[in-house]
């Protein structure tokens, strides 16, 4: 294999390159990316650059001294069996790694509706976060409530309109209804269980036919896997690009990382797909290693956090029904932690509110399989890795 083209210059496509040459792999690389940015990083889109303390988030990666042929603003739209075809002309690979993340849905109507998933998506957003402002956002979850955040420290008047009970919910479940007054305490208008018809001029309508005036909409409901360019290509796609545990996909020579992958996941006994920045960062390597003809297993505690209304949000395991621990109280203190408990008392997941330490140490405990003492885990005193 003396060619690996990788197709998407975000955070998974710029770790598949650097994962190549610390591999030893002297061949040629191509990168080609639809957006005419260097590779950068999405968290802080609707963090610091949305609040204004930055303007770029570019990766601190040297494409040069990887010697990358890196072209920006070049799609893929199609693919055969060692062919790339781009918008630029077709492009024979040796290895291919698809690393095209996903794309924000939108939602139906006329009116204006911003999405936030490019640095110029938040560029523009900021622009129009001035003080008294009516900004809807559709959807509390993780995007809807640092957007915000943001337009709140903007000073913007800000109504959240959520088709879920509680926020976070398609994440959290129930949990999430322990952030519901971080909302009000920061003076936002939470609308739970209102689900929006159409975004039109001057605002929202709701499915009850009522409407929420507003200058600026933001639509956070969630994204689709870009995988639209590889429709007919015979590779194999559901809910992604299906991989193996080793990130191979249906076709050889072909690995997919980041956002856009559906992995099997040997610890879950599931496929997943966790459309997060710990992902694209591991993933890579994993998958460049299967490139290269290594079987190393991808088999990460998925992990991400969130910075909303002040607090440091981090969840690290995957949950499904288990029992619920809580350590300390979300209504009175500023620091809290869930634990979910599996019957054989291991921890299946953690999400830590302002304790980082619980994340790093439950984080452990997770992928070390260790059973808990419960009683131990309900008191916030006892550091998690002594429970
Ligand atoms: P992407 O970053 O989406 O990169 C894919 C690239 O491929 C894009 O540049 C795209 O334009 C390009 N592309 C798509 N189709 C084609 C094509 N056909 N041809 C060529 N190029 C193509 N995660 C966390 O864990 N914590 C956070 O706090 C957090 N905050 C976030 C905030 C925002 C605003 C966003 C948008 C995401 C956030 N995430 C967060 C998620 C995290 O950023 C993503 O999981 C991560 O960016 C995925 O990286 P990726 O390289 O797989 O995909």
């Amino acid at each position: 294999m003396n060619h690996v083209v990788v197709v998407g210059a975000g955070l998974a496509g710029v770790r598949s390159v650097e994962a190549l040459r610390a591999r030893g792999f002297g061949g040629t690389i191509t990168l080609i990316g639809e957006e005419t940015h260097r590779p950068y990083d999405r968290p802080p889109l609707s963090k610091s650059v949305l609040l204004g303390e930055t303007d770029s988030t570019v990766v601190d990666s040297d494409l040069d001294a990887l010697e990358v042929d890196f072209r920006a603003g070049v799609a893929a739209k199609g693919l055969r069996e060692g062919v790339v075809e781009t918008t630029e002309g077709e492009l024979a690979y040796g290895g291919l790694v698809i690393a095209t993340g996903a794309r924000p849905i939108r939602l139906r109507g006329d009116g204006p509706q911003h999405v936030l998933r490019t640095i110029d998506d938040a560029l523009e957003l900021r622009a129009l976060l001035v003080p008294g402002t009516k900004v809807a956002v559709i959807g509390a979850g993780w995007i809807g409530a640092e957007v915000a955040t943001a337009a709140r420290r903007a000073d913007c008047e800000v109504t959240v309109v959520e088709a879920a009970g509680v926020p976070l919910s398609a994440a959290l479940g129930p949990v999430g209804a322990h952030t519901v007054s971080w909302y009000a305490r920061a003076g936002v208008d939470l609308r739970l269980g209102t689900a929006v018809a159409s975004v039109d001029q001057g605002g929202l309508t709701l499915a009850d036919g009522s409407a929420v005036e507003a200058g600026v909409v933001v639509t956070g409901v969630g994204v689709r896997p870009s995988v639209e360019w590889l429709a007919g290509s015979g590779l194999e796609l559901e809910n992604g690009v299906v991989t193996d545990e080793h990130l191979r996909t249906s076709m050889p020579g072909v690995v997919a990382v980041g956002d856009c992958a559906a992995w099997w996941s040997r610890r879950y006994g599931r496929r997943m797909r966790v459309e997060h920045w710990d992902t694209a960062l591991g993933a890579p390597d994993v998958a460049v290693a299967a490139l290269l003809g290594d079987d190393a297993v991808y088999d990460p505690v998925p992990y991400f956090w969130s910075e909303q209304f002040g607090h440091m949000v981090q969840y690290a395991g995957h949950h499904d029904g288990e029992r619920l621990v809580l350590r300390g109280d979300p209504a009175t203190d500023a620091k809290w932690a869930v634990c979910w408990v599996a019957d054989d008392h291991r921890l299946a997941a953690v999400l830590a509110v302002n304790r980082p330490r619980d994340l790093v140490q439950g984080r452990r405990l997770i992928e070390r399989g260790q059973r808990l003492d419960v009683e131990r885990l309900a008191d916030p005193a006892v550091a998690l890795r002594d429970c």
